[in-house]
């Protein structure tokens, strides 16, 4: 029966696979980068991304060098910033420990930062370092309709499906096989809508039925929660934009002034004399992070060049061109203030 799977998806991956995608290539360095662009993003968003990032840091060693703002500020929008911290600290251990090789061995590729089970084998197994399996999300939503795995115990799922993948992944044609599986998971045996009549595996027996049979949905509790930010535009046509803290959300980029409290707002204003300024604008915009709803309640503040203020001068970046990484909700409230400029000015 494997054997059979195998044909089957190695035969549909020769026909319909995406092979054009830029990061089909051999070398271990840019299967990476795509590999961690990859966790929790779309392919079709991760493109430009991952050309952008490769044409400036072609190689490890231009990667080695690079400061963490750059970094931060190239992967700007694509979100979970965490990833690009651990490239990173990845680029410095493969530097110190292999001497600017990307490492060969499957679990030298496992214990770098960011790495797990599934990142390490596509890694090792499309680079042809070895024959591993994976078990990402398309890969395991095929196994669980495919072979009517049901299983409450999330630990135990996880260990039966692991086992299966490995079971069902062939020695040979490794890479094409689970490159199969990943693009059937993703184009064919899709979350919602699979279409079964076009899916390889239909012939082969897959008997899931979607109109019959309703997946459970594990409903994530969203927290929602509200903040002040503030947006100050000085009459230089800058922004003022601080780096955010070590152990907050979005750490090592750079935003506006943000608060949780009310009081602490009214502290902040007071300290940098600015409190007596009137917001020429007020916005509300909405940023969803994973289960967190955050409402960004949004004062948009002009200064003129003779207000005297406490804050710092080096804080200060130029509207055309932000040469920081900002976060999304940033990016939003530029947008507001640029349509309400325009509104304003015609
Ligand atoms: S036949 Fe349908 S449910 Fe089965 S693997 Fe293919 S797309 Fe998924």
């Amino acid at each position: 029966m494997s054997s059979n799977l195998s044909n089957s998806v190695l035969k549909w991956y020769k026909k319909h696979g995406r092979n054009n995608l830029p990061w089909k290539v051999k070398d271990p360095y840019k299967i990476w980068i795509s590999e961690i662009m990859l966790q929790q993003t779309q392919v079709n968003t991760v493109i430009p991304y991952y050309l952008k990032f490769i044409k400036k840091y072609p190689n490890l060693k231009s990667l080695v060098s690079a400061d963490l703002d750059d970094l931060m500020l190239i992967w700007s929008g694509l979100g979970y910033y965490r990833r690009i911290k651990n490239i990173h600290l990845s680029s410095k251990i493969i530097a110190r420990e292999h001497n600017y090789n990307f490492p060969h061995k499957y679990d030298d590729i496992l214990s770098l930062p960011g790495i797990g089970r599934t990142t390490a084998s596509a890694i090792s197994t499309f680079s042809g370092f070895s024959n591993k399996a994976i078990l990402d999300g398309n890969v395991k939503r095929i196994l669980i309709r495919f072979y009517e795995i049901e299983e409450e115990n999330k630990t135990i799922l996880e260990k039966k499906l692991w086992d299966k993948s490995v079971s069902i992944t062939p020695l040979k044609c490794t890479s094409d096989f689970i490159q199969g599986m990943m693009d059937i998971g993703s184009v064919i045996c899709k979350r919602t809508n699979p279409e079964c009549c076009r899916c390889p595996l239909k012939s082969m027996g897959c008997s899931y039925n979607p109109t019959h049979k309703r997946e459970k949905k594990i409903k994530k509790k969203i927290n929602n929660i509200k903040m002040n930010l503030i947006v100050l535009i000085n009459q230089s046509n800058q922004i003022y934009l601080e780096k955010i803290k070590a152990g907050k959300l979005w750490q090592g980029l750079y935003s506006s002034p943000t608060f949780t409290l009310n009081s602490h707002t009214n502290e902040w204003m007071l300290r940098n004399n600015i409190s007596d300024l009137k917001p020429i604008y007020r916005s509300n915009i909405m940023h969803r992070v994973t289960h967190k709803k955050i409402m960004f309640n949004t004062f948009f503040y002009f200064l003129k060049n003779d207000k005297k203020v406490s804050l710092s001068s080096k804080n200060w970046y130029n509207l055309a061109d932000i040469n920081v990484g900002v976060p999304k909700y940033q990016d939003k409230a530029l947008v507001i203030y640029r349509s309400e400029y325009e509104k304003n000015n015609v």
